[in-house]
Parts: C-alpha cells; sequence; structure tokens
C-alpha cells in the first residue's frame, strides 16, 4: 500500500524544511502505480546534509522498497533494491567474509542515495568511488518505463545517474560487487601533526595503507599551527590478530547513545573543542601508534550516537564539503583555515581526505584533497561561508551537493563547469521537468 502525506521535510543538518507531497510506496510496481505527473524526486534515508532529496511538488520515499534480492556469496555480488540500507548489507554480507568497496561516514544510507550521491569514503585514492562498484542498475523514468543501464547498455545514463543526484530518474534496484574480508578488525595507525604540510605529506607517505583519512582541530594556538591526527588502516586478516576468535567475524556493533537534551548545546558551545584536545593528547601520550579496532569503530565513528546532528538545537548544522585539485590543495587548505580562525568560529567535525581520479560525469571528487566541516548554522557562519566560497573559486575547488542547503546558482556554475552539460542532458532528455529538488531548482540545473 502506498501512503501520502503533506509534510514538512529537510535534510540532516536540520536547517531547512520544505513543505511537501510525501508519497511512500511499499513495492516497484506501487510505486510505478502512484507515479506523479509533477515533478518529483527520489528520497533515500535523508542522510544527505540539505535539500537534495526534497521535491518542490512531491517527493518518493524509497524507504519500504529496501529488499536485498539476491547475494552470490561465492563471487560476493549482491542485487537489492534502491531503499536498501548500508546497514542492512553489512548486516548480509559481513558474516559471509564480504564488505563493500567503497562505504561513507554512515550505514544508515541508502544503496539508491549512495547510487545518487556517488559516496566517497576513506580509500578514494585506492577504489575511487561507489559507482566503481555497480555492475549495474534499473532506473525508473516519469512515463513508468525502466531502463537497466550499466557500463554498455544505456551508458550515458548510467554515467550521468551515478553522482546525478536524483536528477536522471528513480533508481529502482542495482547490483553491486563486493571485495573479500578475512575479519571484522581493522589494524589502525595514528599519526600525529602540528603542521599542514606534514598533514599533507603524511597522506603520500601512507600511501601503503588502503584507507586514510585526518580528524583536524582548524584552531591556531598561541602561533601553532592545525593539529591533526592522521588515521590510516587495513581490514585486519586472521593472522593479525593479536587474540585468537573462532569467530573473526561476529561484528559487536554496540548500541548507539543518544545525548541527553540538557548537554547538547554546551557540547557544542564549548566543550568540543576541548574534547578533542584532551582525546589528541590521551592518544598521544598513551595510545598505542598501531591499534586492532572494530570496523565499524573505524568507518562509522559518529553513528555510535544516535541523533548527533541534534546537539545543534533548532538551529541545526551546516556541513560544508569542497575538493581542492592537488596543484592547489595546499594553498586552498591554508587560506580557508585562515578564513576560519579570523572568523572566530570553530568545527565540531573537520576532517581531510585524499581524492584519486574520478570519470563519472557529474562525480564529486577529483584528484586532490577534500575536506568537510560542520558548523552551526548561526546567522553570522552563513557570511563566513559566502568567503570560503570565494577562496574555494579561486582554487579552482568544487562543492559536493550532497551536503550543500545554501549555496547559490552563481557560485555552483562559476565552481563547475559541467553543471552546463547537466543541464543539456536533461533537457534533451526530458527529465528537466520530471525530476526536481529544492536544491536542483535554487541551483538551476
Ligand atoms: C554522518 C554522515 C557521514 C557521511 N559521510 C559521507 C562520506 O564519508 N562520504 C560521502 O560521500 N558522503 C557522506 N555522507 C553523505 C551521504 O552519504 C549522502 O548524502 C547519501 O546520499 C545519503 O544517502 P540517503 O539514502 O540518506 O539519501 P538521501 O539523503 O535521501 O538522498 C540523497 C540524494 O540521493 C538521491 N536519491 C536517493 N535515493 C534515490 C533513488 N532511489 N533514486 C534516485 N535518486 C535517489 C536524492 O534525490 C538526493 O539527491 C555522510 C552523511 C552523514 C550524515
Amino acid at each position: 500500500m502506498t501512503t501520502e502525506v503533506q509534510k514538512k521535510i529537510g535534510g540532516w543538518g536540520r536547517v531547512s524544511n520544505t513543505y511537501t507531497r510525501l508519497i511512500t510506496p511499499d513495492t516497484i510496481s506501487e510505486l510505478i502505480r502512484v507515479l506523479p505527473e509533477q515533478s518529483t524526486i527520489a528520497r533515500g534515508n535523508g542522510r544527505s546534509y540539505g535539500d537534495s532529496a526534497v521535491g518542490l511538488d512531491s517527493t518518493i520515499s524509497m524507504k519500504k522498497i529496501n529488499k536485498i534480492l539476491t547475494f552470490d556469496i561465492r563471487n560476493g555480488t549482491l542485487v537489492a533494491e534502491a531503499g536498501t540500507l548500508l546497514s542492512q548489507i553489512l548486516e548480509c554480507c559481513i558474516p559471509q567474509g564480504w564488505f563493500p568497496n567503497v562505504v561513507p561516514g554512515t550505514k544508515y544510507v541508502s544503496l539508491g542515495g549512495m547510487i545518487a550521491a556517488n559516496v566517497h569514503g576513506k580509500n578514494h585514492c585506492s577504489s575511487g568511488s561507489f559507482g566503481n562498484s555497480i555492475l549495474w542498475l534499473d532506473l525508473l523514468t516519469k512515463e513508468g518505463d525502466v531502463y537497466r543501464c550499466s557500463r554498455t547498455s544505456n551508458s550515458e545514463l548510467f554515467n550521468w545517474t551515478i553522482g546525478g543526484m536524483g536528477l536522471t530518474g528513480i533508481i529502482i534496484r542495482a547490483e553491486i560487487e563486493l571485495r573479500p574480508i578475512e575479519t571484522c578488525w581493522m589494524v589502525r595507525h595514528s599519526n600525529f601533526t602540528y603542521r599542514l604540510e606534514d598533514l599533507i605529506d603524511g597522506f603520500d607517505d601512507t600511501r601503503s595503507a588502503e584507507y586514510s583519512v585526518a580528524w583536524i582541530d582548524p584552531k591556531y594556538y598561541d602561533g601553532i599551527d592545525i593539529k591533526a591526527i592522521l588515521f590510516t588502516a587495513d581490514h585486519a586478516a586472521v593472522d593479525d590478530l593479536p587474540f585468537k576468535t573462532p569467530h573473526p567475524l561476529r561484528r559487536n556493533k554496540g548500541n548507539p547513545w543518544s545525548i541527553p537534551n540538557f548537554l547538547r548545546l554546551q557540547i557544542i558551545n564549548s566543550f568540543s573543542i576541548k574534547i578533542f584536545n584532551l582525546v589528541y593528547y590521551f592518544m598521544r601520550k598513551f595510545g598505542s601508534q598501531k591499534q586492532i579496532i572494530r570496523l565499524d569503530k573505524f568507518f562509522f565513528p559518529l553513528d555510535s550516537v544516535s541523533d548527533w546532528n541534534r546537539i545543534y538545537g533548532k538551529r541545526g548544522l551546516l556541513q560544508y564539503q569542497l575538493v581542492f585539485p592537488a596543484k592547489t590543495s595546499y594553498v586552498g587548505l591554508r587560506m580557508i583555515f585562515d578564513a576560519i580562525n579570523e572568523s572566530g568560529f570553530n568545527s565540531f567535525v573537520c576532517v581531510l581526505k585524499k581524492f584519486g581520479t574520478d570519470d563519472f560525469e557529474f562525480a564529486f571528487p577529483t584528484e586532490g584533497f577534500s575536506l568537510a566541516i560542520d558548523f552551526p548554522a548561526d546567522i553570522e557562519v552563513y557570511s563566513l561561508l559566502e568567503h570560503l566560497d570565494q577562496i574555494v573559486l579561486e582554487n579552482q575547488g568544487r562543492f559536493y551537493l550532497a551536503k550543500d542547503v545554501r549555496m547559490s546558482k552563481h557560485i555552483f556554475w562559476k565552481a563547475d563547469e559541467r553543471a552546463q552539460k547537466f543541464q543539456k542532458f536533461r533537457e534533451s532528455n526530458n527529465l528537466s521537468s520530471s525530476f526536481q529538488s529544492v536544491q536542483s531548482v535554487r541551483l538551476g540545473l
């Protein structure tokens, strides 16, 4: 059965909510039956930060279209409906010794959402983005036709859909390739740095590790440069484990905890950076540089707090994610950190990743460095972000649409020369008036 309600919805940042007709079909045939006449957009699990998964007129929630259809244990391939969550996929494949090639920083995202945003993980340099593991996907048009798209059939549509933010149609199912793992543990190394140059060099020095990511305190203290911990990691083989276990693939995910209401604002206002510094200090002093840690702890640290996006209170949070090409990365990042320090704002989550090349038409990653920063959605922060937009433009960077809720059309078109090509593709395939999100209308796509 399909449910339909008029509802105000937004994204994970809880900043901008829009009234939309939220249609929730429970099967693919129901979805085809109730396809609205006016423009619409698909919605996965609403983990994009802004307004990309909200339709101006209607929004199709894929939440109930969430079955794993087949899992080939021998070859590590899996077919699932688009609303299936990554957490369900992990439940199914890890006990059998398989793992997705690429995962984002939360497991509460849908398969369709991962394809539409072409998500990247901590291994973009070695494995590329999520799109690389898609063997085929089925795409539903506004007319109710389903196209199977792959590298060899309907390949143009395939290449625009991966990273196309739902603007090419509704992904209804897909087949993905997995990679073998021996255990659900990771071998992680922590490297502490105090200088941006050292951090950037550190990513190169640790190239042999599959995964790398740096957590940063962007504040300069008494002339000291940014503080960062660069984590590198590989999947642990059974022989890497310092203990014997008959069940190396048995996960202990732990239960997510919730922050009490009275602590929320204080945490963001004053404690967060102190917490970072405390963790930094203790890890450096007492922590071992090499640790065996659980896979969930490495890939999805933020999932251990169930509703951490609420700690910003009613105002919500803005996440800002950019990528600079390799040649401008150092200068661009330095300018971003200078601007943050001058503004007096600080960030709860500030994460740096290194990217390799990406071939999908509208992929966010490009070879270079990507920075993701959280800010409380205070009025003054909007002017800081406008300043950061200019720095990104000046250094030939671009923006991640899965995190955006505020960028102007002017900035977007200046930063991304592919916008025009995408707009043309949408127009010539009759997609412009069929699939629209609040974001796509704001950005003039
Ligand atoms: C804590 C956290 C950590 C994150 N870490 C990362 C990270 O490391 N790397 C990264 O790349 N991203 C990251 N993200 C962003 C997140 O992975 C993406 O926004 C992802 O698209 C969210 O999936 P979703 O199912 O919630 O999609 P939604 O937010 O519901 O939708 C996102 C986009 O996908 C489209 N879409 C969804 N389902 C379909 C479908 N069936 N057919 C067509 N289009 C569809 C929507 O129209 C929209 O444009 C993170 C987000 C959070 C909250």
